[in-house]
């Protein structure tokens, strides 16, 4: 058995949530050849490069218009080069055929940008469409939740959860939850002071929305952990589906904490789909 002894196991899970240099927060090294070489050392059956899909200009038809939001702070945010993307992904296609690689976008704050979203989707069609929501809109900006956090962490917390579920009820071009609590990444004196007990209320009417919507839920391992509580939580509102999540902006990352991530999962009560493509299912 010596021989097999730095084998990875058998049943990681797809990365569904990878970022490569076509993300405008991502660096250059950060390759999808690169991606691709690391997933398969981890031994993962899929890899799907969801670059984020942001707006610092936005359509006249799109909510954040409506809603009389000017612009975005900060507003780093740049379209995805989407002929480079293609051309890279094609590639490590015909590279590294013993593993599935999707397309992909993340969308962020995907009820606020329908119309932008669908133009972007109609140009350029995706595998896997993940939702996220990173910004909470003050006097007309849409402005990066970790820096709403300092002025009062609690409510921010709970204006976004709520937030989140008027994302899920209002939006329907995403498949999956992304980070669901990103805030408590930037939680004032460290990740490790959140309490996710105090938010339970929010984030089951959060698990309630989308499993009434029968989307998955991603587990983010670049985030601090969900507890199993707290997928448990996803389990008893009905929620159906699990995407695991690296969330990585560089290649080391990629399906970083998928043991860790597949116990808390399997201990809350899911269990791998038909097959390891799949989403993990109640
Ligand atoms: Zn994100
Ligand atoms: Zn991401």
């Amino acid at each position: 058995m010596r021989l097999f002894r730095n084998r990875p196991p058998d049943n990681r899970p797809a990365d569904n949530h990878v970022h490569t240099r076509w993300s405008w927060d991502t660096p250059d090294a950060s390759t999808m050849r690169r991606a691709c070489e690391r997933a398969i050392a981890q031994g993962l059956p899929a890899i799907a490069f969801t670059e984020h899909l942001d707006f610092t200009v936005w359509h006249e038809d799109d909510a954040a218009t409506s809603q009389g939001l000017i612009d975005r702070h900060p507003a780093y945010q740049r379209p995805i080069d989407v002929d480079g993307y293609w051309a890279e992904l094609t590639e490590c296609r015909e590279r590294f055929p013993e593993l599935r690689i999707w397309s992909g976008v993340e969308t962020g704050e995907p009820h606020l940008f329908a119309t932008s979203v669908a133009e972007h989707l109609q140009d350029s069609p995706v595998d896997r469409v993940l939702g996220s929501l990173h910004s909470l809109s003050l006097d007309g900006q849409l402005v990066g939740v970790g820096r709403l956090l300092y002025a009062d962490p609690d409510a921010t917390m709970r204006r976004y959860l709520g937030e989140v579920v008027h994302m899920i009820e209002s939006s329907d071009v995403f498949q999956v939850l992304a980070h669901v609590d990103f805030p408590r990444r930037y939680w004032p004196g460290g990740s490790e002071h959140y309490v996710e007990k105090d938010y339970e209320e929010e984030y089951r009417a959060v698990f309630r929305a989308l499993a009434a919507t029968g989307r998955a839920l991603e587990v983010n391992t670049s985030s601090p952990l969900a507890s199993v509580d707290q997928v448990r939580w996803f389990h008893e509102e009905g929620g159906e589906a699990i995407s695991f999540g690296s969330d990585a902006h560089a290649p080391t990352a990629v399906g970083q904490r998928f043991d860790l991530a597949v116990d808390i999962v399997e201990t809350a009560g899911f269990r791998p789909g038909r097959d390891r493509f799949e989403f993990w299912r109640r």
